[in-house]
């Protein structure tokens, strides 16, 4: 059978409606956290909405970091990107990855790059000064465990990050990472996390307490999003 064929026969399929299942760690064990199509859709929708907040456009070129593991919360990410017509590549976080990384940057004239890691951060580090590096890439977002290197580098980054099964991206203010709140509400516990699903995701209305330590802003954020902001300390 020629490949045109099975992929014919495989779409008339039934398809299931969980795109992935999460393993989400949390002070009590491990979690499945389903997440479905329609959940993917979205999450990009509004992933979408907070990259345009940070100018990207038709036409730029960009760099996604992130690891084959991470589908879930990247995958919105690249959708995000191909409906605003950004061109984009991606490479793996891991530190190993850190040579595409410089390449990219080095021969691809970046508008952005997201998604960079505080182990690729410590790669490049010994082989180029970050401010220099990065200091002529207009928006640049870095995980949490990257942010102060950048930052103390002179370079004006963002918080992109995975928040259990949610995903946080903060805004041009820099106060803060959003998370969408028609889909997540955030609280803090103790200096720590937690997230509760809206009734519409495929994981409906549950809780996942989170190791991940921070605090929650729900104040009106000044780039007038509603979205609660977080600060992971
Ligand atoms: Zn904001």
């Amino acid at each position: 059978m020629v490949r045109q064929d099975t992929l014919s026969r495989a779409c008339m399929l039934d398809h299931p409606p969980v795109a992935y299942l999460l393993p989400v760690p949390g002070p009590d064990g491990i979690a499945d956290c389903e997440v479905g199509w329609d959940d993917l859709g979205r999450d990009a929708a509004w992933t979408q909405e907070r990259l345009q907040a940070h100018g990207l456009a038709q036409g730029h070129h960009a760099v996604v970091s992130f690891s084959g593991h991470e589908g879930a919360w990247f995958q919105p990410v690249i959708e995000a990107l191909r409906n605003l017509g950004v061109v984009y590549g991606s490479v793996e976080t891991m530190g190993w990855d850190h040579v595409r990384t410089r390449v990219f940057q080095r021969e691809l004239d970046l508008h952005a790059i997201l998604g960079l890691s505080g182990e690729t951060l410590e790669a490049l580090s010994g082989q180029s000064m970050i401010g220099d590096f990065f200091g002529e890439t207009p928006v640049v977002m870095a995980r949490p465990d990257g942010i102060a290197k950048l930052r103390d580098a002179g370079v004006s980054a963002a918080v992109i990050s995975t928040l259990g099964p949610a995903l946080a991206i903060e805004c041009p203010e820099r106060a803060g990472a959003h998370v969408n709140r028609a889909e997540w509400t955030v609280t803090e516990r103790d200096g720590r996390l937690s997230v509760t699903a809206s009734a519409e995701r495929a994981v409906g209305g549950r809780e996942f307490l989170l190791e991940t330590a921070g605090t929650v802003r729900a104040d009106p954020c000044a780039c007038g999003s509603d979205d609660p902001r977080v600060m992971f300390t």
